[in-house]
C-alpha cells in the first residue's frame, strides 16, 4: 500500500517508522489496553486470527485498516500467528501515558518467531522447540541448533544435502534461518516448509560475517578464543552458530544468560536414520495420525518430568554407534532394574519436579512470575532426596548423574525465606514477599494493617459524634476512603463532612481526619507494592546468576528420569539386555514388536527369531500372503536393533545385536502424494537412495520392492536389487526383503548369503489361518484369494477369481524364473558371465558391452594419422548412416 508520510498523524508516522525496521514482521503496536495492527498487517492478521477489521483516522483521505487484540489475552493471539509461521514484533509503551508529555514513547521490546517463542502456552513440554541456522559455504553446510526455552545450543557441519536433511529431520526445528547461498541452492524449501510446518527465511548478509560471528560468540561466552569452546575445526559451523546467536539477540532483546554453553558434535557419533525410515518406523509419531500413541516413544516413555521426556525423545532420534557408550547406558538400566525399590522411589521424587530447564529460561528472561518461583522451590525440595538415592548406585552413568546433581539448597532457602507460599501470578500488585524477609517491607505492611484499626476507630468515633447509626468507612479505587451515609440519615450529617459523591440511596463524604489517614495507608500500600516488586526481582536475579548450576542439575534430573523410564519399561514389559557386538551378527530369540504387542488387546503376539550376519545369512527373502505379518516382523527387527543402540533393553527372550551404522526402510506404498510423484517413482527414488548410501554395516528393510509396476518389471527390479545388495563387493548389507514374488525364492542357493523365510499359514479347506510364525523356506502360494475372502469380498467374486486363477496358472512365470536362476548359477560356474558377486559393476564400461559390434570394430581400426580430413569426414558420414539404418530396422 502506497502511503504519503507527510499526511500522516504523528502517531501513525511513528508507527510507520517502527514498521520499516521490522518489514518481515507483523507489528503489534500497543495503544492503551490493546495491541493494534494497521494497513497490510491488519489485513493479514484479521484474516489469520479471524478478528474484525476496522479502520482508524490516520491523516490520510481513507481510514487506515486496523485490527486489535486486548493486551491481557495477547499470548493466545501471538501463539496463533506464530504457529501459522508469522513473526510478530511487539512495540510496547515505554512510559505511563498519563505522565507522558506529547506522544507516548513506544519501542519494540521483543520479536516472537516460531523458533524463538518462549510462552509456556505455545510450547509442548515434551518436545524441544528448535531454531536452526543453516549456512551453505564452499560446498559445506554449517548447522547450528538452539532451543531458546531450555538454553541448549549445538553446532555441527556436514557435506551433503542428505546429511543436512538427516539433521533437519532429527531436530524438526520450527524455524530455519539461512544464508542466501542456501536459500538459492536449489533445495526444495517449499517441500520442507510443508512437510515440517516450519518457517524458513534467508537473513541479511550481516548475520553471516566470519569476523562478526566469531566476535559475538566470544563475547557471549566471555572467552578469548573459540578453541576454548572446541570450535576450532568448525569454520562454517561457527558462522551458523554466530548467526543463530545474533538472531536470538535481535529477537529477544535480552542478554540470553541462560545460554551458557555451545556443544559441537559430529554426525558420525550417531546412527543415521533417514527421513522415510523415521516415518516408517514410527519412532516418535505415527505415519497417518501424527500421534504419539502407537510409536516407539509411546512405549518407552514412562518419564516423570518434561526434561526427561525431551531427553528420551532425543535418545530415540539419535541411537548410538559406539559399543562402549551403549554399554554404559545398559549398565545404568540394568542396575536400576536390580534395585527397583529405589527406582520406584526415585520416580516418586521425580514426579513433582517441574521443567527446570524452561523455568530457568524464564527466570533469566525476567518473565518468571512469583508462582514460577514457588514451582521452582517445590522442585528443589526433591533434589536432596534424589541425590541421596542415586548414591546407592555404582554404574558409571548413574555415578556421573549423582555427581552432576547439585541440591541447590541455598536457592531453596532463599525462595523459602522470601516468597509467600501462595503468591499471585502478577508481580506488580504486592502480596509476594514473606513477613520477616525485609525490615522496611515489614514496617510498611504493619502501617497498612494498623491503618485498618485506625479506620475502625475513626468510624466508631464519628458514629458516636454524629449519631448516624449506619455510618460506614468504605473504599473504592476511584474515590479512595469515604464515609457513606444512607439517605434516611442525610439530615444528621455535620458541617465538617465534605461531600464527595451522591448516589440514589446514599451520599459519600470525607473529612480532614479521614484524608490524613488515607494518605498514610495508601502511601504505605503503594510503597510496599513497589518495594515487593524490587525485592522479588532481586530474588529472581539471584537465582538467574546460578544458571550454570541449575542447568547442570536439570540435565542430571533428565538423565535420571530417562534411565528410570527405560528400566521401568524393561521390567514391566519383560525386555532383556541385548549383548552388543561389532561383528555384525544379529541374533534375536523370540523377538516381539514393541508397539504391536502392546496395542493388541485380545490376541497374543507371536514371538519370532531372527538371524542375520555378514556371511551366509546376509539377506532374508521373506514370503507369505498379505496380512501374514511380514512387515510387522521386519519392523520389529529394525526397532529391536534401534532400541538396543539407544541403550534400552529389548522385547525378546535373548538378543545379540551387531551395531548398525544406518537403518534404511522401504515399506509399503508411501503416502507421499503431496509431492506429486507417483507411488512407483517414490519407491524407486527411495531404493536408489538406499543403494547409494547404505554400507555393509547397515540394516535394510525392504518391503514389496517393485510392487508399484507391472509384474515383470517389478520382479526383475526386485531380483536385480537383491543381487546388488547381497554382493559383498557392491554392498553386502544385512537385509530383510519381503516380497510377494515367490519366484525370488529361487535365489537361495544361487546367490551367496540369501536365505528364504516365510510366515507360516495353515490351510483349512478353502480358508487359511495365519500362524504368524516365521520359518525357513519359501511360501509357494500367495493365498491372495483366501485373504480377499477373509476381507469380506463377496462369494461370487471369490469363486470367479478361483476359476480365472486356475486358467492363468501362475506356473509359467515361476518355472521361467527357475530357469533364469539356474542359468545364472551355471554360467557363473563356467565363468562365461560372472555373477554380480564376483564383478565390480562400477568398472563395467559402455565399451565392455559393445566391443564386438562391427561399427565399433571399424572405428577402432581406423588409421587416423594417414587419413585426410575429407576421408575422415566421409568415413564418419558412412558409419553414421549405417548406425541410423540399423536403428530404423
Ligand atoms: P503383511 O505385511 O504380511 O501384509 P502385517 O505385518 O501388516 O502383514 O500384519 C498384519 C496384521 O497381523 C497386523 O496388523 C498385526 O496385528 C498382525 N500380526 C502381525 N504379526 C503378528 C504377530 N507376530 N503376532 C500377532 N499378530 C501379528
Amino acid at each position: 500500500m502506497e502511503i504519503d508520510y507527510s499526511q500522516l498523524s504523528p502517531m501513525m508516522r511513528h508507527y510507520m517508522e517502527t514498521k520499516k525496521e521490522y518489514p518481515d514482521c507483523i507489528l503489534f503496536y500497543r495503544l492503551g489496553d490493546f495491541y493494534e495492527m494497521f494497513f497490510d498487517d491488519a489485513l493479514a492478521a484479521s484474516k489469520a486470527l479471524e478478528i474484525t477489521l476496522t479502520g482508524k483516522e490516520c491523516g490520510l483521505k481513507e481510514r487506515a485498516p486496523m485490527c486489535g487484540v486486548p493486551y491481557h489475552a495477547v499470548d493466545s493471539y501471538l501463539n496463533r500467528l506464530v504457529q501459522k509461521g508469522y513473526k510478530v514484533a511487539i512495540a510496547e509503551q515505554m512510559e505511563d501515558p498519563k505522565l507522558a508529555k506529547g506522544l507516548v514513547k513506544r519501542e519494540v521490546i521483543r520479536v516472537v518467531t516460531p523458533g524463538t517463542i518462549t510462552s509456556a502456552q505455545a510450547l509442548d513440554e515434551t518436545k524441544n522447540n528448535y531454531l536452526m541456522g543453516v549456512v551453505y559455504l564452499d560446498g559445506r553446510y554449517g548447522i547450528s541448533t538452539a532451543d531458546i526455552s531450555t538454553g541448549e545450543f549445538l553446532v555441527t557441519e556436514v557435506e551433503s544435502d542428505r546429511e543436512l536433511f538427516d539433521e533437519i529431520n532429527k531436530f524438526s526445528p520450527s524455524e530455519i534461518i539461512c544464508n542466501n547461498a542456501f536459500y538459492m541452492s536449489g533445495v526444495d524449501l517449499e517441500d520442507l516448509k510443508n512437510r515440517y510446518n516450519m518457517a524458513i527465511s534467508a537473513l541479511d548478509s550481516h548475520f553471516f560475517g566470519d569476523e562478526s560471528c566469531r566476535k559475538i560468540l566470544k563475547e557471549h561466552f566471555k572467552i578469548g578464543s573459540l578453541s576454548g569452546l572446541g570450535l576450532e575445526d568448525y569454520g562454517t559451523g561457527i558462522i551458523a552458530a554466530g548467526a543463530v546467536m545474533e538472531y536470538m539477540y535481535e529477537t529477544q532483546k535480552s542478554t540470553l544468560e541462560h545460554i551458557t554453553a555451545i556443544t559441537p558434535y559430529s554426525t558420525g557419533q550417531y546412527m543415521v536414520i533417514d527421513t522415510s525410515t523415521r516415518r516408517n518406523l514410527e519412532l516418535v509419531e505415527t505415519m497417518r495420525e501424527k500421534q504419539k500413541r502407537g510409536t516407539l516413544l509411546w512405549v518407552l516413555d514412562k518419564t516423570k518430568t518434561a526434561m526427561g521426556a525431551r531427553l528420551l525423545r532425543s535418545f530415540i532420534e539419535q541411537p548410538l554407534i559406539h559399543r562402549s557408550e551403549i554399554l554404559r547406558r545398559q549398565d545404568a538400566v540394568e542396575e536400576l532394574n536390580m534395585n527397583y525399590i529405589s527406582r520406584e522411589e526415585l520416580g516418586e521424587y521425580l514426579n513433582p519436579v517441574y521443567d527446570l530447564e524452561r523455568l530457568i529460561g524464564r527466570i533469566s528472561y525476567k518473565t518468571a512470575s512469583p508462582r514460577d518461583l514457588i514451582a521452582f522451590k517445590t522442585s528443589l525440595e526433591m533434589l536432596p532426596h534424589i541425590k541421596k538415592l542415586l548414591k546407592e548406585f555404582c554404574s558409571d552413568l548413574l555415578r556421573e548423574l549423582e555427581d552432576g546433581l547439585d541440591p541447590l539448597e541455598d536457592l531453596w532457602d532463599l525462595i523459602d525465606r522470601s516468597i509467600v507460599e501462595d503468591p499471585p501470578i502478577t508481580v506488580r500488585e504486592g502480596g509476594i514477599i514473606k513477613e520477616g524477609y525485609h525490615e522496611e517491607a515489614d514496617r510498611l505492611r504493619s502501617a497498612k494493617t494498623e491503618g485498618k484499626t485506625w479506620l475502625a476507630q475513626l468510624e466508631a468515633n464519628e458514629k458516636e459524634k454524629t449519631g448516624i447509626k449506619t455510618l460506614k468507612v468504605k473504599y473504592n479505587k476511584v474515590f479512595g476512603y469515604y464515609f457513606e451515609v444512607t439517605n434516611s440519615f442525610k439530615d444528621m450529617v455535620p458541617a465538617y463532612f465534605v461531600r464527595k459523591q451522591t448516589l440514589t440511596n446514599a451520599e459519600r463524604f470525607t473529612t480532614d481526619e479521614l484524608k490524613q489517614l488515607e494518605d498514610v495507608i495508601l502511601g504505605a500500600e503503594e510503597k510496599l507494592v513497589a518495594l515487593e516488586y524490587d525485592l522479588f526481582c532481586g530474588v529472581r536475579d539471584a537465582i538467574a546468576a546460578q544458571v550454570v548450576r541449575i542447568q547442570q542439575t536439570a540435565r542430571a534430573i533428565a538423565g535420571t528420569d530417562v534411565f528410570c523410564s527405560l528400566s521401568s519399561v524393561a521390567t514391566r514389559r519383560n525386555y532383556v539386555k541385548p549383548s552388543i557386538n561389532e561383528k555384525g551378527v544379529i541374533h534375536i530369540k523370540n523377538g516381539r514388536h514393541p508397539v504391536v504387542e502392546q496395542m493388541m488387546r485380545d490376541d497374543l503376539f507371536v514371538a519370532n527369531d531372527t538371524f542375520l550376519d555378514n556371511g551366509k545369512n546376509r539377506l532374508s527373502v521373506i514370503t507369505g500372503p498379505n496380512m501374514a505379518g511380514k512387515s510387522t516382523y521386519m519392523r520389529q527387527v529394525a526397532l529391536i536393533v534401534l532400541m538396543a543402540q539407544l541403550g534400552s533393553f529389548v522385547p525378546a527372550q535373548e538378543a545379540e545385536i551387531g551395531i548398525c551404522d544406518r537403518i534404511f526402510t522401504r515399506v509399503g506404498a508411501s503416502d507421499d502424494l503431496a509431492s506429486g510423484q507417483s507411488t512407483f517413482m517414490v519407491e524407486m527414488t527411495e531404493v536408489a537412495n538406499i543403494l547409494r548410501n547404505a554400507t555393509r554395516n547397515s540394516l535394510l528393510v525392504l518391503d514389496e520392492i517393485g510392487r508399484g509396476t507391472s509384474t515383470f518389471d517389478g520382479l526383475s527390479i526386485a531380483w536385480a536389487v537383491i543381487e546388488h545388495i547381497s554382493s559383498t563387493k557392491l554392498l553386502g548389507a544385512k537385509t530383510l526383503f519381503a516380497t510377494h514374488y515367490h519366484e525370488l525364492t529361487e535365489l537361495e542357493g544361487t546367490i551367496a548369503g540369501v536365505k528364504n523365510y516365510c510366515i507360516a499359514v495353515k490351510e483349512q479347506g478353502d480358508d487359511i489361518v495365519f500362524l504368524r510364525k516365521i520359518v525357513r523356506g519359501g511360501a509357494d502360494k500367495s493365498y491372495g484369494i483366501q485373504v480377499a475372502k477373509l476381507a469380506g469380498v463377496p462369494d461370487s467374486v471369490i469363486s470367479r477369481a478361483r476359476e480365472i486363477a486356475g486358467d492363468l496358472s501362475e506356473h509359467d512365470i515361476t518355472s521361467r524364473a527357475r530357469e533364469i536362476a539356474q542359468a545364472n548359477a551355471n554360467t557363473a560356474q563356467h565363468k562365461a558371465v560372472p555373477k554380480p558377486d564376483e564383478v565390480d559393476l562400477q568398472q563395467l564400461t559402455f565399451f565392455d558391452t559393445v566391443k564386438d559390434d562391427d561399427i565399433i570394430k571399424e572405428l577402432d581400426g581406423l588409421e587416423l594419422s594417414t587419413m585426410t580430413p575429407i576421408d575422415a569426414m566421409n568415413t564418419l558420414y558412412r558409419l553414421q548412416t549405417k548406425l541410423k539404418n540399423r536403428w530404423k530396422e
